[in-house]
């Protein structure tokens, strides 16, 4: 049955900044080894303390960001919070041919252009507190926020938050570890339901001459 195999599948995870969405899937996808692959992100964001270029993300100005966006380098990218993000689709390709599990940690705006452009290769989490306290007092320890960008990220929280209805699961992450269990098992469950793509050319095939 080659003809029906498409190799690996992406999990798309998003929630909103402070949601914790990001360790948990960094974490989960490493511990998966060399079944997953990571999607570094590019954008146009100030570094922050303590992150790595090419390994938090590929950090370009905006001409640089713009001048990709042109060379049809992105498989989508969006205006975040004010700033550029894309996910280049070369990487995605050569990850989705080895049969990989690709891990996508972009926004709900992402979310909608990856399962339009792989609609049969596509899981997604919604990752999230339990409530809007819990996401403020994360948001506040982490520290890297003034009070008019903790704003700005509450405001879209709960624009996210409306998008769960599109996502394939919800995960409120109150216990770490918990949390780590539920987003392997997505992460597991999506290579198998690849097993619907190709579905014509399955049927064809099942049918016979
Ligand atoms: P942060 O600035 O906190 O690292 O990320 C802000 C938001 O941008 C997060 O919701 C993150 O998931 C999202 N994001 C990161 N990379 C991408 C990307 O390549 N595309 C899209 N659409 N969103 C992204």
């Amino acid at each position: 049955m080659e003809y029906m195999k498409v190799k690996g599948s992406i999990l798309v995870i998003s929630g909103p900044s402070g949601s914790g969405k990001t360790s948990l899937a960094r974490e989960v996808c490493e511990e998966l080894g060399n079944k997953a692959y990571f999607s570094i992100s590019t954008t146009t964001r100030p570094k922050r303390e303590g992150e790595e270029d090419g390994v938090d993300y590929f950090f370009v100005s905006k001409e640089e960001f713009l001048e990709d966006v042109e060379k049809g380098y992105f498989l989508e990218w969006a205006e975040v919070h004010g700033n550029f993000y894309g996910t280049s689709k070369r990487q995605i390709d050569k990850a989705l041919k080895e049969g990989k599990i690709v891990f996508l940690d972009i926004d709900v705006q992402g979310h909608e252009a990856v399962r339009r452009a792989y609609p049969d290769v596509v899981t997604s989490v919604f990752v999230t507190t339990k409530d809007k306290e819990t996401l403020i007092e994360r948001l506040k320890k982490r520290g890297t926020e003034t009070d008019e960008t903790l704003k700005v990220r509450m405001i879209n929280a709960l624009h996210e938050m409306k998008k769960i209805p599109e996502y394939d699961y919800l995960l409120i992450n109150d216990d770490f570890n918990k949390a780590k269990e539920f987003l392997r098992s997505c992460a597991l469950a999506s290579l198998i339901k690849t097993s619907k793509y190709n579905l014509e050319n399955f049927i064809e095939h099942w049918k016979g001459k």
